[in-house]
């Protein structure tokens, strides 16, 4: 937690020395234990702990770079790791700089107590999944696949590192998660030929572009479930009562339920598993108090569900805004803005394997006796989507619990509680074993 690992100022190979040092002094071959990356500031390391080779090796994934965060923003420094009131503070506590202390200590701990798994298990801590020039998992899959091949991938950024949701502390459900959705930005303009604001004409680009935006805002995209929302709706009806329940056994179901649909869609965590989804979340126009705009922009931003393309989802945009003066471009990750969007599609979701569903449930349920699995699509993006490219089915488990309304990842005095560390460490180990003890 005391190293530095943003993109803007630290360094993620200093990070991944540090955590090889432990992996060599423990006795692992220097052969085993590699760090290596495209610069000298983004290095990734690889571990592996050797199996019996019963079956292909399993890949742990975790990223060792921190979003940024600044000491004025903060109650404490963010890179010192502070245990107060019965929590670690500091970036990176809970994304994801825990996840990979509990992977690391997890293989240590098999090597120390000579446990020989069934399989390789290789462990990847990477560079830039937050961004910045040089994505390990990416990097990693391009160069040097063999040393990361695996039959799965077990990521441990789960949620946002963690896949328990608690309330108060209670553990109300484990989500497996299996697919997620894709990220996409959209500019909208409008230009006008202005005049002077004593002078106003219904033309009007400010105008004509709220319509455009206000026609987004009144949109639902279609309803649409895979295996694993699919999965989730029905472990989730079995563990809620009432008109919930009824709700979610039927939008489960063919053919979907309008009714159901729309008083489940109320709450925006099921809505965005119901649909894929566009916001406006920026607008700028005009260029003077006293003249008639003649420029107005905004930005949507769209979570796409897979099976569906950015450049489909441009499409939908332009029939909902119904404009033709309305243009709607594409916007890539470094602000490039483009005509049209590129037509490749997200990934279907990973097939639910039972040599990780079965011993994730049962370890569960040895330590969280009742707690539901349940199979999860992430709403924002991991690692998963560089690994699922590659063909590796992939899965973010992580024994870490956060309550519902406590989930400071990315933002401000980011914390994790203590005692849900140590269990999500305890549940690692128990995990891992179980998952490779045939
Ligand atoms: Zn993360």
């Amino acid at each position: 937690m005391d190293i530095n690992t943003t993109d803007s100022s630290g360094n993620v190979t200093a990070a991944a020395e540090a955590v090889a040092m432990r992996f060599r002094a423990a006795g692992f071959a220097a052969a085993d234990v590699m760090v290596l990356g495209p610069n000298e500031r983004k290095k990734n390391l690889v571990v592996r702990l050797h199996g019996a080779g019963r079956h292909k090796p399993v890949l742990l994934i975790g990223h060792l770079d921190v979003v940024e965060a600044r000491r004025e923003d903060w109650s404490t420094d963010p890179f010192k790791l502070i245990e107060k009131d019965g929590y670690f503070y500091g970036r990176g506590s809970l994304d994801m700089k825990s996840g990979d202390a509990i992977m690391a200590t997890t293989l240590l701990r098999m090597k120390r107590e000579g446990y020989r798994p069934a399989r390789d298990v290789i462990l990847a801590l990477t560079a830039d999944e937050e961004g910045g020039c040089c994505n390990g998992v990416q990097w990693l899959l391009t160069t040097h696949r063999e040393l990361i091949d695996a039959e799965f991938v077990l990521n441990h950024d789960g949620l946002v590192g963690y896949s328990i949701t608690s309330e108060h502390g209670v553990p109300q459900q484990f989500a497996l998660s299996a697919t997620e959705k894709m990220y996409a930005d959209y500019q909208l303009s409008v230009t006008n030929r202005g005049g002077h604001s004593s002078l106003p004409r219904p033309d009007n680009a400010i105008y004509q572009l709220a319509q455009g935006l206000l026609s987004i805002g009144r949109y639902s995209f279609p309803v649409e479930l895979n295996e694993v929302t699919r999965g989730y709706f029905q472990r989730m009806a079995a563990a809620s009562s009432g008109q919930a329940a009824a709700d979610m056994r039927a939008v489960a179901g063919t053919p979907v339920d309008a009714q159901a649909v729309a008083r489940l869609s109320r709450d925006p965590e099921l809505n965005s598993l119901l649909h894929t989804t566009c916001v406006a979340t920026r607008l700028n126009g005009g260029h003077a108090n006293n003249a008639l705009p003649q420029r107005a922009e905004a930005v949507v931003n769209c979570r796409i569900l897979p099976g569906h393309s950015k450049e489909e989802v441009r499409q939908e945009l332009i029939r909902v805004v119904s404009d033709p003066g309305i243009t709607v471009r594409y916007v890539a990750d470094d602000g490039t803005v483009s005509a049209t969007a590129p037509a490749q599609r997200v990934l279907p979701p990973s097939p639910l394997l039972p040599q990780v569903v079965k011993p994730l449930e049962s370890t569960v349920a040895a330590i969280w006796p009742g707690l539901p699995v349940v199979p999860f699509m992430n709403a924002g993006a991991t690692d998963g989507i560089y690994t699922r490219a590659a063909g590796l089915p992939t899965y973010g488990v992580a024994g870490i619990a956060v309550d519902r309304d406590d989930m400071h990842a990315h933002g401000r005095d980011e914390r994790v509680r203590v005692a849900a560390f140590y269990q999500g460490n305890l549940f690692y180990y128990r995990f891992l074993k179980a998952l490779t003890a045939q």
